[in-house]
């Protein structure tokens, strides 16, 4: 059915166009371009040509395998160092919208320590928010001065001990 790519081939610190993704990986153009515009695959979409970071390419890749593999579940995140589905720490999670659909789920890997990112759609967030902790950063840095970001950060402290006390 769905086909596996070679993750090995793309490299963490390098950026790559939608014509060296489809090169490197072997396969077509349009299906970069299908993962991109779904909101799976992040890409700075700017300017032509689009530009992929290799970390989250890889990032995209591990998560599709683990995908195929054993269904993701919607608050799991993909572990790039534990090769492994992972519950964000501490059942904690930010969000930043990505676009008017998407945005990207951030947990730290409570195995390794790793950070995890994760492509979720807008939607599902709700039944996200039921099971972690989800901390909604604003993109748009004109957005956050709207909000007084200290209050924000002291709960979350607040919550992270009381948690870790409960659980420990
Ligand atoms: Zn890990």
């Amino acid at each position: 059915m769905a086909k596996r790519f070679p993750a090995n081939r793309i490299k963490t610190h390098r950026i790559y166009t939608v014509w060296e993704v489809s090169d490197a990986l072997g396969c077509h153009k349009q299906t970069v371009g299908r993962w991109i515009r779904s909101g799976a695959l992040a890409a700075d979409m700017r300017k032509r040509p689009w530009l992929i970071d290799g970390r989250d390419l890889k990032a995209f890749l591990g998560q599709r395998v683990a995908r195929l593999r054993c269904k993701l579940a919607l608050h799991h995140c993909y572990c790039l160092g534990c090769k492994a589905p992972q519950e964000p720490d501490g059942r904690m999670a930010d969000y930043v919208q990505q676009t008017t659909e998407t945005g990207q789920l951030t947990g730290i890997c409570p195995a390794c320590g790793a950070l995890m990112n994760k492509m979720v759609r807008r939607a599902d967030l709700e039944a996200i928010r039921a099971k972690l902790e989800v901390t909604i950063q604003q993109a748009s840095p004109r957005l956050v001065s709207l909000e007084d970001p200290r209050s924000n950060v002291t709960s979350t402290r607040e919550r992270r001990t009381h948690g870790k006390t409960q659980q420990r």
